[in-house]
């Protein structure tokens, strides 16, 4: 029998090539499968007719019953469009054709009833509808109450291809042999357990429900389909149960937690420190192994419940490690450490890509030898030549760059796996948390230390760009540092690195009384590091820099963020780089610099930013318009959404329950084994194999 996915989409009646090439280039529409899994992303009832007298502009749609009164022609050539009066009796609407005018005014005409479907707009104080759908009313009648709106682009509908031909053409593939039969991944105690539709079924009525509970019910099947697989495919490679069974049992706070405590720490721990500290403290003692993920937004204080975790392992003998996204971070880390813990006497290493054969040797002496307590480091503390003699615990920072099979790397370095504690600054919804980290814990840290002013947001526009340098000029003579960051994207590489060579030139020519710092990505480490350096000592007073800062560094002195072309950041990017300055006593600014001109969602995007300093508001907003595919981390965590009709931020009870499922799946099944096991594995093959580099995370 054809296979769905094997059959080319200009097989299907009703396509040919013309149009299979408009549906795969435009919307990735390749096969028979394609098609039935490209779902209208909603429904519309259309059993209600509307009367022309009562549409008003808050209406997404609307449904007209009448004739036409007039058709005119206006323009000429490309301009050329089609006007039309209609009337239902309570009004008169002007109808607007601005493609296919020929064929359209053929095949309509005067004085026959027609249903018009559409989207009212207001033109001239006058509402029109541009391009509706045109149906004859016993036409309407049989498409049934609810009609699919599909995702379409311009190019595509102006071919004719609107979501009444897509439903059509999906009508028409259901009665084609190869879709009279789908298998169904599902198992079917599962489907039987849950009360879940067939998947055949469940499919139709995406596309062509009888009535709004059986697209609700359709829904909810296809939703579980692609939870039950995402939870299955993590929680296979976490094997969550049997790593939580041993883990080096902690049971003494000791000399130097307290001393540390008592002497050396500059501060009092703020409440939700103290409690994660707590949650810490318990797992420690528990005899598992931990594996917690501490959220808490920038500046929240997390390095010193790091600290504080690694004090622990060596109060009970173990050494402890913090591994660092970048060697900016690692080395602040270290710096930091090593000095807090000087006085106690234990000893801080700094293990980088950059460090050189004689000190990397010395230092894996000590760190086999159990005499260096904290190694700090980036990326080249998960190779394999590292060993410890006695790893208790890693620290893992800023989490969302390191994957969940990095950290695994990190379990296999001992014979009892360390215990793990994941920081991460960026704020994740519970339910994405759950799924993008299995089986992690989670602690938050809810509540930033006293003194801090929230960081004032402001927008401003390129005309506004003189007052802006003003302001930071009246900054920087108070004292103050400042940031000045541009994006670097790849795709776009050489305009963007003209762009920030001149905006440094800028800056060093309006303010040539300050010394400016200069740091982006394609440069070499060390120099790098040099120029962080002189930032981090305030040599220099101003740094222009790409996001390489976003992560992690501390200035506490640095109060005003200039955010370049603010438009092409992403929200969960823009609150991290904000987070870089509010860490001091002062009051500080972020400023988002934009271009005047902005599309709907990045106007609010920029807004979001302008009104919460709230981390966790940032990343809902982000999830809420980007689709957690593409939050930041979810992708580097080696982890492929592939969610079409799921959404993590709505959909958590379902999320807990194909988790239950699948947990309790791979419970009696661990491998996959069973011939039950086998089909499903083989579908994760289908599934995941594409997205899934695990080996490439950077
Ligand atoms: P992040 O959570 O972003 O990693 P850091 O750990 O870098 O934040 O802490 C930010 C700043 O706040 C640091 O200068 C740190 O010393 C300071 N800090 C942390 N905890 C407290 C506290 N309880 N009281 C006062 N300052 C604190
Ligand atoms: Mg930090």
């Amino acid at each position: 029998m054809p296979d769905l996915r094997n059959t080319d989409i200009q097989y299907l009646p009703g396509v040919g090539p013309k149009r299979a090439e408009l549906l795969k280039k435009e919307l990735g529409i390749h096969s028979f499968h394609d098609l039935l899994y490209y779902f209208p992303f909603r429904h519309i009832d259309r059993s209600t007719i509307h009367r022309i007298c009562e549409i008003d502009e808050d209406m997404p749609y609307i449904q007209l019953r009448g004739r036409f009164i007039t058709f005119t022609t206006v323009g000429n050539g490309p301009k050329k469009r089609l006007q039309a009066l209609f009337t239902d009796g309570t009004g008169t609407i002007e109808v607007v054709w601005f493609n296919r005018v020929k064929q359209i005014q053929e095949s309509l005409h005067t004085g026959i009833e027609y249903i018009l479907f559409g989207k009212p707009s207001e033109y001239k104080h006058q509402f029109n509808l541009v391009h509706p759908e045109v149906d004859s009313p016993s036409e309407s009648a049989t498409q049934g109450g609810m009609r699919g709106v599909y995702s379409l682009t311009e190019k595509v509908q102006s071919r004719g291809i609107t979501s009444r031909v897509m439903q059509r053409l999906v009508a028409t593939l259901l009665q084609q042999p190869a879709a009279q039969t789908v298998d169904d991944p599902l198992p079917e105690s599962l489907r039987a357990q849950r009360g879940l539709m067939p998947l055949r079924d469940a499919l139709a009525a995406m596309h062509l429900p009888t009535d709004t509970d059986t697209l609700r019910r359709a829904r909810l099947r296809m939703k579980y389909e692609e939870l039950f697989f995402l939870q299955l495919n993590i929680l296979r490679y976490i094997k969550g149960d049997d790593r939580r069974q041993n883990g080096h049992k902690l049971t003494r706070v000791g000399a130097y937690f307290n001393r540390f405590y008592r002497e050396v720490l500059p501060f009092a721990l703020t409440d939700a420190q103290k409690r994660v500290v707590r949650e810490i403290w318990t797992d420690l003692t528990s005899g598992r192994q931990m594996n917690r993920l501490l959220q808490g937004d920038v500046g929240s204080g997390k390095t010193i419940v790091a600290l504080m975790t690694a004090l622990l392992a060596v109060d009970n003998g173990y050494q402890a490690c913090i591994m660092a996204p970048t060697e900016i971070l690692a080395t602040q880390h270290y710096e930091e450490i090593a000095r807090l813990i000087a006085p106690l006497g234990l000893n801080a290493g700094l293990l980088k890509g950059s460090t050189r054969t004689r000190a990397r040797r010395e230092l894996h002496e000590r760190m086999l030898d159990g005499s260096m307590h904290i190694t700090i480091g980036t990326h080249a503390l998960i190779e394999p030549d590292v060993q410890w003699k006695n790893l208790g615990i890693a620290i893992i920072d800023e989490q969302h760059r390191f994957g969940v099979a990095q950290r695994a790397r990190l379990w296999e370095k001992n014979t009892l796996p360390p215990h793990v504690l994941v920081m991460t600054a960026t704020p994740i919804p519970r339910t994405l948390a759950m799924t993008v980290y299995g089986d992690l814990d989670v602690s938050v840290i809810d509540q930033l230390p006293p003194g801090r002013k929230p960081v004032t947001t402001m927008l401003r526009y390129d005309a506004d760009r003189q007052q802006m340098y003003h302001f930071v000029g009246q900054q920087l003579r108070q004292g103050r540092q400042i940031y000045f960051v541009y994006p670097l994207i790849e795709e776009n590489e050489k305009l963007d690195l003209r762009d920030l060579e001149q905006g440094y030139q800028n800056v060093c020519e309006i303010y040539p009384h300050y010394n400016v710092a200069f740091v982006h990505g394609r440069m070499r480490p060390a120099e790098k590091d040099a120029q962080m350096q002189r930032f981090v000592s305030a040599e220099a007073q101003i740094m222009v820099a790409t996001t390489v800062i976003e992560v992690g560094v501390n200035v506490p002195n640095a109060s005003v963020m200039v955010i370049e072309n603010a438009e092409r950041f992403g929200l969960s990017q823009l609150h991290q780089l904000r987070g870089r300055v509010g860490r001091g006593a002062d009051q500080s600014f972020c400023i988002l610099m934009s271009k005047h001109q902005l599309s709907r969602e990045t106007r609010h995007r920029l807004n979001v930013m302008t009104q919460t300093n709230d981390g966790f508001r940032v990343a809902e907003e982000d999830m809420q318009l980007r689709g957690p595919g593409d939050i930041e981390g979810t992708q580097q965590s080696g982890i492929a959404f592939n969610l079409r009709v799921a959404n993590l931020a709505q959909d958590g009870q379902i999320v807990q329950l194909t988790r239950d499922d699948a947990q309790r799946l791979l419970q009696s099944d661990p491998t996959l084994a069973t011939p039950e096991g086998q089909r499903l594995d083989q579908h994760l093959h289908t599934l995941y194999d594409k997205t899934r580099h695990w080996n490439q995370i950077s």
